[in-house]
């Protein structure tokens, strides 16, 4: 018997209600490169350390170890772990079995994005150079849906993210790295935040600190209503690169940050209040221990992803675990029955939504 229950409140849908009617909203968040370690576990204790570019150790411990993974990953990610956890799902704990990962081979970040929005993996995307995507991709379907059409927006950090929506062919307003915002309202605000990009070091060529993409999103957020928006942050992949690991959590503490402001701005808006579902992933994960830094076809564990899922008419699940193995080509079809829009990849395969 107690077998039996256990496999029920498996298979229970992960979204209770009213999927996909006229009044949902979607905010997908990605967050390049930020391991599943990290999330579900916290700081890492050996990584703490000069060698590992960090700048103060025994202030990062202060901020950021504590005893348990559960109090570490709290000091880490407080959105996520007081709130998200509350009223969501997450999955990609692979300490707890729940598992969550590429289906592409490169374990990189252009790919990754095309697979997670095209529903389907291209082994001959297998650079992060910014050249369209040739395939349909979900956002592109959800802005041909009278519902949505004209109400989709893309914001991101790095430059070749947004072709992986190929934003062109698409129709999908977009900008990323340094590049002027895509309101057609600009706030106050966000003119302003226009000008501290612009006239600040662009310490990255191809990417721009995850503030700017915050304000960016979060003013045409406020200003155009638009129904879809994908918001697409890098700091975590660039710190992690460069072997700084201080930096790194730092970043991972800000986005968390981010998207609380995020999630409590929209909910005090009546456009978005209760009819919102929040989506949050990332395109890939890092290798171990001392390869934290890297990713890649060498790299083992970079295969590695996780999710996030709450709002409206998600199932209060909480963490998941032994909840079967989940590929990033099913977010696409996770968003397009979020949304209740028709999606088929290029290649023809429909793949189940995750959790539903
Ligand atoms: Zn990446």
């Amino acid at each position: 018997m107690k077998r039996i229950i256990v496999i029920l409140l498996s298979l229970m849908p992960l979204l209770l209600s009213a999927k996909g009617d006229k009044d949902t909203r979607l905010v997908i968040i990605t967050i390049d490169g930020l391991r599943w370690q990290e999330v579900f576990g916290g700081a890492e204790k050996n990584l703490i350390d000069k060698d590992q570019g960090v700048r103060d150790v025994e202030q990062c411990r202060k901020t950021y170890w504590r005893s348990t993974p559960e109090e570490r990953r709290e000091a880490l990610m407080p959105f996520t772990w007081g709130t998200v956890a509350k009223q969501g799902i997450l999955i990609g704990n692979r300490n707890v079995n729940s598992m969550m990962q590429l289906a592409n081979k490169t374990n990189i970040s252009y790919p990754g994005y095309c697979e997670m929005m095209t529903g389907m993996v291209d082994e001959a995307i297998t650079s992060n150079d910014p050249v369209n995507n040739p395939h349909r991709n979900v956002l592109e379907a959800a802005n041909e849906d009278a519902r949505y059409k004209g109400k989709v927006v893309m914001y991101g950090s790095w430059k070749s993210t947004r072709f992986a929506i190929h934003n062109e062919q698409a129709g999908i307003p977009a900008s990323v790295s340094y590049e002027p915002a895509v309101a057609k309202k600009p706030s106050p605000r966000l003119k302003l935040a226009e000008r501290m990009l612009e006239g600040m070091p662009h310490y990255w060529r191809s990417e721009h600190f995850d503030a700017f993409t915050y304000a960016f999103a979060l003013e045409t957020l406020l200003a155009d209503h638009p129904k879809v928006m994908w918001i697409s942050f890098g700091d975590c992949d660039e710190w992690a690169h460069a072997r700084k690991y201080d930096l790194y959590l730092d970043a991972a503490n800000g986005t968390d940050a981010f998207i609380r402001d995020i999630y409590e701005t929209l909910e005090g808006d009546k456009f978005y209040r209760g009819k919102t579902v929040y989506l949050v992933t990332c395109d890939h994960g890092r290798g171990f221990g001392n390869e934290w830094t890297s990713h890649g076809s060498g790299t083992k564990g970079s295969e590695a992803t996780w999710l996030m899922l709450f709002g409206k008419g998600i199932y209060p699940k909480g963490e998941t675990s032994e909840c079967g193995s989940f590929f990033t080509q099913q977010v696409a079809a996770t968003i397009a029955s979020i949304l209740g829009i028709d999606f088929t990849p290029d290649n023809g395969v429909k793949l189940q939504p995750i959790g539903m």
